[in-house]
């Protein structure tokens, strides 16, 4: 059965999820966090356990890119976010950061969602839930549920991009699920608008249109040094980059009566 829950939307703010795509070293981490605390953000996000398309591509640091984000988050001032993959890694992950992201390979991955539904019932630790890459708006809100049923509240959706026959971007950045989900469901929805534009160049505008379109939050991908990132090396914006795309948002958010935090 399911059950309805008021969850943490604030309608005045755009909540900004930026960082690098992997957490890399203390060092390559630290760069991120110190820059994105003196711009008066709240979060950094890092994948340490990485889901990538090949068993031969970087997998990761695992626990210990997660030690390095809590440091990296105590010493600036930011809450944490990263991705969980495997049941068995997601009550130590939780010890250590302050929010768990569900990447678009595991939104179907039921026993996975039941497990994270269950380590954050009494915590409500906000969990990122993406969508799907093949999943239809529908699939996505009920799947969800299998996190929410516990009794977590605090759970943010977030469009990543869909796979549709259209190949001059990475994915196809589905905008209109930023008021489809406002209008069906009571959840927050963030846009990761880095995974869909795959390149730098067309990170900005993406950002721009999601912030107009309504979306609670966003997620970007910012390296000290793109070029020799060990994953999605040709998306991820320089901290010059981010801090200029930064302002523009500002812009575009007071035009819709919020405020990026
Ligand atoms: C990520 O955000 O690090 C990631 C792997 O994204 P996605 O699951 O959307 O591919
Ligand atoms: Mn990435």
């Amino acid at each position: 059965m399911s059950k309805t829950y008021v969850p943490n939307r604030k309608a005045d703010e755009v909540v900004i999820f930026a960082g690098p795509c992997s957490v890399e070293s203390a060092e390559q981490f630290d760069t991120v966090a110190e820059g994105l605390s003196k711009m008066g953000l709240s979060w950094i996000r890092g994948g340490a356990f990485k889901p990538r398309t090949s068993p031969y591509s970087f997998q990761g640091l695992g626990l210990e890119g997660v030690k390095i984000m809590e440091d990296a988050g105590k010493r600036y001032g930011l809450k944490t976010i990263t991705e969980v993959v495997d049941t068995t890694h997601v009550v130590e992950v939780l010890e250590h950061v302050d929010g768990i992201q569900i990447g678009t390979r595991n939104m179907a991955n039921f026993e996975l969602l039941k497990v994270i539904g269950k380590a954050t019932e009494g915590s409500h630790q906000p969990v990122l839930f993406k969508r799907g890459m093949a999943a239809t708006i529908d699939e996505w809100l009920s799947a969800v549920e299998y996190i929410t049923q516990f009794g977590n509240p605090n759970v943010m959706l977030c469009e990543r991009g869909i796979r549709t026959f259209e190949n001059a971007t990475r994915f196809t950045l589905d905008i209109a699920a930023v008021p489809v989900v406002h209008q069906r469901s009571m959840y927050p929805i963030c846009v990761d608008v880095s995974h869909p534009a795959g390149q730098t160049a067309l990170v900005g505008d993406l950002a721009k249109a999601a912030i107009a379109a309504g979306a609670d939050a966003l997620m970007i991908e910012v390296h000290p040094d793109p070029k020799t990132a060990k994953s999605d090396a040709s998306q991820q914006l320089t901290i010059p980059q981010f801090e200029e795309l930064l302002d523009e948002l500002r812009q575009v958010a007071a035009a819709v009566g919020k405020k990026v935090v």
